[in-house]
């Protein structure tokens, strides 16, 4: 490891969206001494994204420029934070393994989409709705093509104004939720002004594509990639064909550096959060979190407990409570999400014996049923154990309440063994990094003694 990082760090904070932008600007506006660490090439996380056609979003801009005002922030973009321990974060860049050592860590680590496995899901040119438009505002080509986007949740909306952005033809919306439920959610926006301007702007940008509400994806064809998609309706089930599927239902708050560091989560529908007081401080001493790690609840939640986690964890409390009304209100409209887009039975029924569970290691349904526990499946069969380390498959499965994750429950801490992320090998031999101590419980003690090496 190098000297580079050596020096203490008031505050650290793991990503660098709206939420982990604003707990740095926090931070930094009392002269606490402040780094920013993202796995992503550039600071603004998922709804800030830069587009290759729009540019910056205006809102990063803004928290960019606001954070610019303070004391100058240390950044570690492209760099992945695989490995946590009280006091102490391992982070890989292109230049090899770093330890950051820091008073207090603000955990932002945002959220997944959730994706449901259905016959058809794993062909080419099928996606999560989110996903596909983080690839388009990345250069991915999409003009003129026959989109179908698909889910719960208003995400979908945002995903297709930016498709058709790129020069999409969206086919339709297919919103699983009832009518009467996606009604309700609209009925009460008038209490967020933003929200409801924010959601008007989309509909205009959508004009003339169908938003069809009580329908969702069975199943989708295509000899070597989609060219059909069958979904149902009150009314039946229904063929369209297309060139691209994009389905996401929603998303899933990312927990792993948090339980790695024994942060106590609670239940999040069929998911988990990550637990935090009034303060945004978490179960460990001197660890908060803010955003969507906590809990679903969109950008100015994030950005709210963001900017309280930053300041109580630079030491300044009362510039905290200030802002805690606003969190209330914000806190209020992610409650309006789970009670209107709750995903229905019949979605998670559509993935048959045969359709595959988890896409890294071919895992179908019928192999993951009958075990004990998730951490018995996994064993058995090698679910969760790809790339994506459990990423989608884990939330999948606790969505078909396969394997429900219960929150602090042993199975969901057994994924949870640093390396986060697939990580080279040899950089973790050069760091002394043995994956044989690496558990939850050892790692306050092993990281620490893993010291320099370079
Ligand atoms: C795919 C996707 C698309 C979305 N699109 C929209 C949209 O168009 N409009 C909208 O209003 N909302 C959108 N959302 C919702 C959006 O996530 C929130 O409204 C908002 O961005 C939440 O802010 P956050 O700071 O809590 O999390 P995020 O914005 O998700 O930021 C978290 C950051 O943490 C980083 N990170 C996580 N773990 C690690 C780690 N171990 N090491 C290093 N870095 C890490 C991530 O790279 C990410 O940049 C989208 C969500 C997703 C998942």
């Amino acid at each position: 490891m190098t000297d580079a990082h050596d020096a203490l760090i008031d505050v650290l904070v793991v990503g660098a969206g709206p939420a982990g932008l604003a707990a740095a600007r926090a931070a930094a506006s009392h002269g606490a001494q402040v780094a920013l660490v993202d796995l992503q090439a550039r600071a603004g996380g998922q709804v800030w994204r830069p587009d290759v056609q729009r540019g910056i979003a205006p809102g990063l801009h803004r928290a960019l420029a606001e954070l610019e005002r303070g004391v100058p922030v240390q950044w570690h973009l492209a760099t992945q934070a695989f490995a946590s321990a009280p006091g102490r974060l391992l982070i890989e860049q292109e230049q090899g393994l770093h330890e950051l050592r820091y008073r207090s860590l603000v955990l932002a680590t945002g959220a997944r989409e959730l994706l449901l496995p259905f016959p058809g899901w794993t062909l080419p040119g099928a996606s999560g709705a989110g996903a596909l438009q983080a690839l388009v505002k990345q250069g991915w080509p999409i003009a003129g093509r026959r989109v179908l986007v698909a889910g719960s949740g208003p995400l979908l909306l945002a995903a297709a104004a930016t498709l058709r952005a790129h020069g999409a033809q969206v086919l339709a919306i297919c919103e699983q939720a009832p009518a009467a439920s996606v009604r309700g959610f609209a009925v009460r926006l008038w209490r967020w002004p933003a929200k409801l301007a924010q959601a008007a702007a989309l509909r205009t940008r959508l004009a003339g594509v169908p938003y069809r509400c009580g329908a969702w994806v069975r199943a989708a064809y295509g000899e070597r990639k989609v060219s059909e998609v069958e979904i149902e309706t009150a009314r039946g089930l229904e063929r369209i064909a297309c060139d691209q599927l994009a389905v996401g239902y929603g998303l899933v708050p990312n927990l792993e550096l948090a339980r790695q560091l024994g942060c106590a989560t609670v239940p999040h529908g069929r998911h988990a959060a990550v637990r935090v007081d009034a303060r945004q401080a978490t179960s460990v001493a001197g660890v908060y979190a803010a955003g969507e790690a906590c809990g679903i609840g969109g950008i100015d939640c994030a950005r709210i407990e963001g900017a309280i986690a930053g300041h109580h964890a630079a030491g300044f409390d009362d510039a905290a409570r200030a802002l805690y009304p606003r969190r209330q209100r914000a806190r209020g409209f992610a409650a309006l999400l789970p009670a209107h887009f709750t995903v229905r039975d019949e979605v998670r029924a559509c993935a048959t014996a045969d359709t595959l569970v988890c896409r890294c290691e071919d895992v179908p349904l019928a192999r993951l049923q009958g075990w004990a526990d998730a951490r018995a499946a996994k064993l058995a069969t090698r679910c969760g154990m790809g790339s994506c380390q459990g990423r989608i498959c884990g939330a999948a499965l606790a969505e078909l309440n396969a394997y429900p994750v219960s929150s602090d429950s042993a199975a969901g801490a057994s994924l949870m063994r640093p390396p986060l992320f697939p990580t080279r090998l040899a950089e973790l031999a050069q760091a002394g990094f043995s994956p044989a101590d690496a558990s939850a419980s050892v790692a306050s003690t092993s990281i620490a003694s893993q010291g320099s090496t370079s």
